[in-house]
């Protein structure tokens, strides 16, 4: 498999302070709650126009976690859907206010929070950008963030990570 990745721009080295853990976050509503006892192992900002439709916006937010590391407490619905890859995945909303959480695909031991229901996202820097071939044209690449026009090399992006935490 290739990847269509271009240069990215100067990588920012130790630019991201993680908080203490858990990481903890949740619904629109405050129903639903979520606790990550791991650090992620990347974050990037998808830019397909699924995540636009999904997100009813530019772009959606990926916070990868290993599975095991996120629980979710409260009225959770879940839904199974067919990706863009054809893959199977299984998402999670509140069942309350319908705000997804969270998406974890078939055969995978990875899981992907949507970063915005953290409750402090603030520390968060992309690692990479991904399918930026729909990326909305006023938005500018993110400075060091690896840029794919799309899907990822998702192993580079989660040691790009590992290069952008402080130690
Ligand atoms: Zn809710
Ligand atoms: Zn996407």
């Amino acid at each position: 498999m290739s990847f269509s990745r271009s240069e990215a721009t100067t990588a920012p080295a130790r630019a991201v302070r993680l908080p203490a853990l858990p990481l903890s976050g949740g619904c629109q509503c405050g129903a639903v709650r979520l606790r990550a006892s791991q650090a992620p192992v990347t974050f990037y900002l998808c830019h397909c126009t699924r995540c636009q439709r999904q997100s009813g916006s530019a772009f959606g937010e990926s916070l990868m976690f290993r599975a095991e590391a996120v629980e979710l407490s409260g009225p959770v619905s879940t839904l199974t859907q067919q990706g863009g890859s054809g893959k199977m995945s299984e998402l999670t909303f509140c069942a309350a206010c319908g705000s997804r959480l969270t998406h974890r695909m078939e055969g995978r031991d990875t899981l992907v929070v949507k970063s915005g229901t953290l409750d402090d996202p603030f520390w968060l820097r992309p690692a990479g950008e991904i399918f930026t071939a729909t990326r909305q044209p006023w938005l500018t690449p993110v400075e060091g963030a690896l840029q794919y026009e799309d899907a990822p090399d998702m192993a580079a992006l989660q040691a790009h990570w590992a290069g952008m935490l402080e130690d």
